[in-house]
């Protein structure tokens, strides 16, 4: 089995070596579906792995756009269509300086995954620009998002493909962006999920990434009989999952003691509650500042620069920032800690090495593609509202949500379940797996 797992990957490797992310993407699910496919004589002679590893289409373009000093500024953009087999490419738009296509591919081909565990009709696809949000004017990311728009309009549709926000990419961007696509076409379609409620966004879509991610973590302490009440969790981040992963836990009785950005981490052992985490919604959202400007209104907190929240004391660990931010080491040190359970709220924050330790030492681990499903299953109800031209309650959507997240739960069971240990990884991959391996054998070689 080992000789055909590496002899695939070499092939993958032929063609993408210079792709680091989306290798680290295609070799974590490899490990789990080649054994499975090798079992089932139903994908013999498909060669249908290597066509998932193979993008259906991708778009790269320049963007250029005039800062607020009248200079002229060239980005570029790009839209990964990696599979629409089960519906039309949904994911969703990262504008980070770090973008590039190894990172939009494996962001892509994880999405694939992601929302066929969603069971709602929706394919995979990512995209993005190495445009950074976080220095400009509001004027300056709206003539950005403007250009953008201009040329990935021809690529989408509400039918073709509707992306969504990711990192640096919030409501904001967003609007801008709707707003030139509606100008383009001169309609008024469900092009783009995280839209604002009042102009055809869903009730709870900006909450349900890290919501979801809570939901999936209490689903998992349910299956073992425990819960999260009453534990003490590290959060990494303080963008869009990890404020509202935060606020769920608070809800549920849970003990948040961090948050963070790219330039360190908060610790506060006294637990971050509402009224902290509206001051951190505050400072990020609207005055657009760094974490540490935390300590200022609360003293007793520290701040460690440079660093990631791995090495405090804690239950539960949630990843919600970016790829790769939990190493084998940091995973040794949670462990060590007293850690049980980690959820992804970010897209793969746990390297290998990291992954391989929760296994070894059976802690509950979630691979993003199922916790923080939510997100997309949410924006995949946005989509269902504007094609009924109708808008679900909150407390309706949030219903479906948690309904979706145990129905997840329960896939990962289907594949992952052995004697003392649910591989959850295991479970989504094949899970996921299936249904999109099987809607592309009958539809032929296309
Ligand atoms: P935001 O832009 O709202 O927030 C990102 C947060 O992560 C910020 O606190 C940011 O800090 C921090 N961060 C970003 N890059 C780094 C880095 N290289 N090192 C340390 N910290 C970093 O993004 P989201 O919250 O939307 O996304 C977070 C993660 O969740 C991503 O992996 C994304 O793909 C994933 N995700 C998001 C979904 C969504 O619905 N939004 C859905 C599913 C997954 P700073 O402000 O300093 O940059």
């Amino acid at each position: 089995m080992n000789k055909i797992i590496s002899d695939f990957l070499k092939e993958i490797d032929k063609r993408n070596s210079h792709e680091p992310e989306f290798m680290q993407a295609v070799r974590e699910v490899s490990e789990d579906l080649i054994p499975y496919i090798v079992s089932q004589d139903i994908y013999h002679g498909k060669n249908i792995l290597m066509r998932m590893c193979e993008p259906e289409r991708v778009v790269m373009f320049r963007v250029n756009w005039i800062d607020d000093k009248g200079e002229i500024r060239v980005n570029r953009g790009y839209r990964v269509e990696m599979n629409s087999a089960i519906g039309p490419y949904k994911g969703g738009l990262r504008f980070h300086p770090t973008v590039n296509l190894s990172i939009l591919k494996f962001l892509a081909f994880e999405q694939v995954f992601k929302n066929s565990l969603t069971t709602l009709p929706m394919g995979g696809g990512k995209g993005g620009a190495d445009f950074d949000p976080r220095d400009k004017s509001d004027g300056e990311v709206m003539r950005f998002c403007q250009s953008f728009m201009t040329e990935l309009f021809r690529h989408i549709g509400p039918n073709t493909d509707i992306p969504a926000g990711d990192i640096g990419v919030g409501g904001r961007e967003i609007g801008y962006m709707f707003g030139q696509y509606k100008r383009l076409k001169n309609e008024f379609t469900g092009v783009l999920t995280g839209k604002g409620v009042s102009w055809g966004g869903s009730l709870i879509r900006p909450e349900a990434t890290g919501y979801g991610t809570v939901y999936f973590a209490e689903d998992m302490f349910n299956h073992e009989g425990k819960s999260i009440i009453g534990k003490t969790v590290t959060i990494s981040g303080s963008g869009n999952v990890a404020q509202y992963a935060a606020e769920k836990c608070i809800q549920l009785g849970a003990t948040v003691i961090s948050m963070s950005d790219s330039s360190g981490f908060i610790h506060d052992k006294e637990g971050i509650d509402e009224e902290k985490l509206s001051f951190i919604m505050d400072l990020k959202n609207n005055k657009r500042k760094r974490i540490s400007e935390y300590l200022k209104k609360y003293p007793n907190a520290k701040f460690e620069k440079g660093k990631r929240p791995w090495s405090l004391e804690c239950d539960v660990a949630l990843p919600c920032a970016t790829q790769n931010e939990v190493s084998e080491s940091d995973a040794k040190l949670l462990i060590k800690n007293g850690c049980k359970c980690v959820a992804e709220g970010a897209n793969m924050p746990c390297e290998s090495g990291a992954i391989k330790q929760f296994k070894l030492n059976k802690i509950l681990y979630a691979p993003g593609k199922a916790s923080n499903a939510g997100g997309v299953a949410v924006s995949g109800l946005e989509m269902a509202q504007n094609s009924l031209r109708y808008s679900w309650t909150r407390e309706e959507v949030d219903q479906k949500l948690k309904e979706i997240m145990i129905n997840i739960h329960k896939s990962c069971l289907e594949y992952g379940k052995g004697k003392d240990f649910v591989d959850y990884n295991k479970g989504a991959n094949i899970s996921a797996f299936i249904k999109v391996a099987d809607a592309m054998l009958a539809q032929g070689v296309v």
